[in-house]
């Protein structure tokens, strides 16, 4: 098979490091490579890339769309990075009769209530939840919430809007909070569809790990199984360190495999990668969330499997296009990544202490992402980090070690944001 002529269709967001993470493996695999985006096409074209322009928000048209313009040359495969794009890509796959999802088991993902009813039904483990319109009134929902809970939007990704409350107050202001957010410009021109919903669950206490997934003809290999050793307890809940392999006991482990292998059963998800969040306490595993995408941001790069290292870019294209080369484990080393929080929101200005945390025994690499000059967010309005520290070493314990060193020699700058800037998330509207 004449792998220079395999043709891959890349849908993104953004077209940003992750995006040129799997160009690049590409490129090494001699795969052509075509990007599909809804991202703005006159501002932001970095590579001159000349992505085909979608709307996720309607995935059935932007489906028809990508078959309109491939036609009679269809790519051999769709890959989705990051939430939004999924929906299209599996309508497409199914349109132009090549491997995917059903596009009815990713709707049921796109949507946390979705998820959470189809989880619910099949018995799973999921949080107790309820779901409210926006416009309801407060008191016809305080009265049925137990504390404490947390409320999220029904589609928004990386912790983005998801705040947990312990009593009415809390609620009141979480509510509020995330209605602010919802009715931002920067989401409402997403043009999502649960806008004007919120999800109301159980909070649920224990340790949380994120799980690496790739499934092949309905069948779950699990990549990796990486602990978040911080305790993620709230209010807010911005990521930061993922540390592999895990530390949870071999009974642990096996548990939370049983329980993603029943969870992708029950979603319908057949193929390809799955990024999920669980947590674990004494009753067993819980289901967070099961994506049908890969694990975003630069965090892959903690990720390297079989003999010859190769990427999980790799590994993910490989898998899509049909080569051999997939049948391949996460290495032995330990590895992490920390996701570095926004302490509060700004206008980045500087960073210091880059030298002396790129000194610190195992620490592998530091990217710092965010542009300076430009405002981030912190959560939970917030939904992109600083950067990422990764580090490799020979135990879990030295690598997690190894991010929290690293991370304490560095210090960020922020000033107080531009008047323009819109009062939620600071963006200045083009
Ligand atoms: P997103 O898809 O935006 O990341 P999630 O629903 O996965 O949103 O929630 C983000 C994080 O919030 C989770 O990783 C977890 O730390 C915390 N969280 C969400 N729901 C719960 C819950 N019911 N109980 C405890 N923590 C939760």
């Amino acid at each position: 098979m004449n792998v220079s002529r395999k043709k891959l269709l890349i849908l993104a967001s953004k077209l940003g490091y992750q995006t040129r993470g799997f160009a690049d493996a590409a490129e090494a695999l001699g795969i052509q490579v075509h990007f599909a985006t809804d991202r703005c096409h006159k501002l932001d074209d970095p590579w001159s890339d000349g992505a085909v322009p979608l709307h996720f928000e309607k995935p059935q048209d932007a489906a028809e769309e990508i078959v309109q313009r491939f036609a009679g040359k269809p790519p051999d495969a769709i890959l989705a990075l990051g939430d939004r794009p999924t929906p299209t890509a599996a309508y497409a796959a199914r349109a132009l009769g090549i491997a995917g999802n059903a596009p009815e088991a990713v709707e049921r993902c796109r949507s946390k209530l979705m998820q959470r009813e189809t989880l619910r039904a099949a018995g799973l483990p999921v949080p107790e939840f309820l779901s409210f319109p926006l416009n309801e009134p407060f008191e016809n929902i305080v009265t049925q919430v137990k504390f404490p809970c947390v409320v999220k939007p029904l589609s928004l990704a990386a912790s983005q809007g998801v705040i947990r409350a312990d009593n009415k107050t809390q609620f009141g202001a979480a509510v509020s909070r995330i209605q602010s957010l919802l009715q931002s410009p920067e989401i409402q021109v997403t043009r999502e569809s649960a806008l004007d919903r919120l999800l109301i669950e159980a909070y649920i206490p224990g340790r949380e790990v994120a799980v690496e997934g790739l499934l092949d003809q309905g069948k779950l290999k699990i990549l990796a199984l990486f602990d978040k050793p911080d305790p993620l307890e709230g209010p807010y809940f911005e990521e930061t360190i993922y540390v592999a392999p895990s530390r949870l006991t071999g009974a642990q482990q096996s548990a939370l495999r049983d329980c993603a292998v029943h969870a992708v059963h029950a979603l319908g998800l057949t193929h390809g990668p799955i990024h999920a969040e669980f947590r674990i306490n004494d009753a067993g595993p819980w289901i967070l969330e099961i994506a049908p995408r890969p694990i975003g941001g630069l965090c892959s790069r903690a990720l390297r499997f079989g003999p010859q290292r190769i990427s999980l870019e790799e590994l993910l294209l490989r898998h899509a296009l049909g080569l051999d080369g997939t049948n391949v484990e996460r290495e032995p080393d330990a590895s992490g990544v920390m996701m570095i929080p926004v302490p509060r929101s700004g206008i980045f200005e500087r960073v210091e202490g880059l030298e002396e945390a790129g000194r610190v025994p195992n620490v592998a690499e530091i990217r710092i992402t965010a542009r300076l000059k430009d405002y981030v967010a912190a959560w939970p309005e917030g939904s992109s980090y600083l950067g990422f520290i990764f580090s490799r070493a020979q135990t879990p314990n030295e690598a997690e070690a190894a991010l929290r060193a690293a991370h304490s020699k560095l210090r960020f700058e922020f000033s107080p944001r531009l008047p323009v800037g819109h009062p939620i998330t600071g963006r200045i509207s083009a």
